[in-house]
């Protein structure tokens, strides 16, 4: 991975960029992540998914400690419910904090989750350190069918966010859709949702991948007209390769502007130029998204940080 300089320290800003080491609970160096927002700068994220092969997790962690040099905010390990990736997710999260001192959100679903099971697991996550949620429904596993809403422990994100905030300890980021969750009756119905799971007590939301601006700065608008007050801070994936924009729309619903398209098709056979489009891009992006408002930028790295790196950097230099 790239080695990058870490941001110069200014005296000053946050409790974060303080020198006294900052402290969550009784646990140095890992945040309380809500509290982390409104400080006058940006807040950057990088999100990472488990290996598949258990072998591979010391080289992963390995790679996430390097990323340090970019000064990350922090990290969020996405989850997963089926077999062994429950357990291998949780231990990997406190692996993760505990080996690199990066205060890590640890994502988890809870729909082919019992009461009793997400209780455990909220246990174990405690007593690994980790404080911070990402808090999901989540999708049924291939391997677990689910029983309908109405029959399961927890129907929907916003019966996970109300469990956990009544039981305490961990702050929490939900989901939001600037296009709309593909199985919402309705944009509106979605957003009415949305806005019930941050009242449950999200402390701030982390958006679905998106390319069109436009449709994060509305969805911004619409949501704050709901009542939502919590931070919305936009979830973006460089372009590393044309294959994956065609993935990109039929796995989440994603809208590709002609223009990123058009750019892409040009230059498809020629990795290190998609590559440099992507980076172009995300920059722009970004930049916009900053310049708007946005309170900082999650960055889904695919576990690949060339481009996520790049563009960071660029956005530091201006
Ligand atoms: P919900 O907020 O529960 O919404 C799901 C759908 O139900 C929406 O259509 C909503 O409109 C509707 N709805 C909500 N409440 C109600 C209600 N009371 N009655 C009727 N309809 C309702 N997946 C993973 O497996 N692991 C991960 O780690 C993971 N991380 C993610 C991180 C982010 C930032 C994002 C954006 C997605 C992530 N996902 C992950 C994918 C996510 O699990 C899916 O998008 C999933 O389909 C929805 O989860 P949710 O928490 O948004 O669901």
């Amino acid at each position: 991975m790239p080695f990058l300089r870490p941001r110069p320290r200014r005296p000053s800003q946050s409790r974060h960029e303080s020198d006294a080491p900052p402290t969550f609970g009784n646990i140095p160096g890992v945040h309380d992540i809500s509290e982390l927002f409104g400080k006058g700068r940006p807040l950057f994220s990088f999100e990472f998914f488990l290996p598949k092969a258990p072998e591979d997790l010391d080289k992963f962690i390995a790679d996430v400690k390097e990323l340090k040099s970019l000064a990350p905010d922090y990290v969020s390990l996405t989850y997963g419910a089926g077999g062994s990736g429950r357990d291998r997710t949780v231990e990997a999260a406190g692996r993760i904090q505990n080996e690199t001192g990066l205060t890590t959100a640890c994502h988890l679903t809870c729909i082919a989750h019992t009461r009793a099971e997400i209780t455990a697991v909220l246990a174990r996550l405690e007593a690994l350190g980790i404080r911070n949620l990402v808090a999901l429904r989540g999708d049924a596993p291939k391997d677990h069918p689910v029983a309908p809403p109405g029959e399961r422990d927890f129907g929907y994100a916003s019966d996970l966010v109300a469990f956990v905030k009544k039981r305490g300890g961990f702050q929490m980021a939900v989901a939001g859709y600037p296009e709309t969750h593909p199985e919402a009756k309705s944009p509106e119905d979605d957003l009415a949702r949305f806005a019930r799971k941050c009242g449950e007590g999200a402390d701030w939301a982390l958006t679905q991948l998106f390319f069109d601006n436009k449709d994060y700065f509305s969805f911004v608008a619409r949501a704050r007209a709901a009542g939502v007050t919590a931070p919305i801070v936009p979830g973006i994936m460089p372009v590393t390769a044309y294959s994956q924009l065609k993935r990109f729309q039929s796995m989440c619903g994603a809208k590709i502007p002609h223009d990123l398209e058009e750019r892409m098709a040009k230059v498809q056979a020629d990795a290190p130029a998609v590559l440099r489009e992507g980076v172009e891009w995300g920059a722009r992006q970004c930049r916009e998204l900053l310049d708007g408002g946005a309170p900082g930028i999650h960055f889904y790295t695919l576990n690949r940080s060339h481009s996520t790196s790049e563009i960071l950097a660029r956005l530091r230099r201006r």
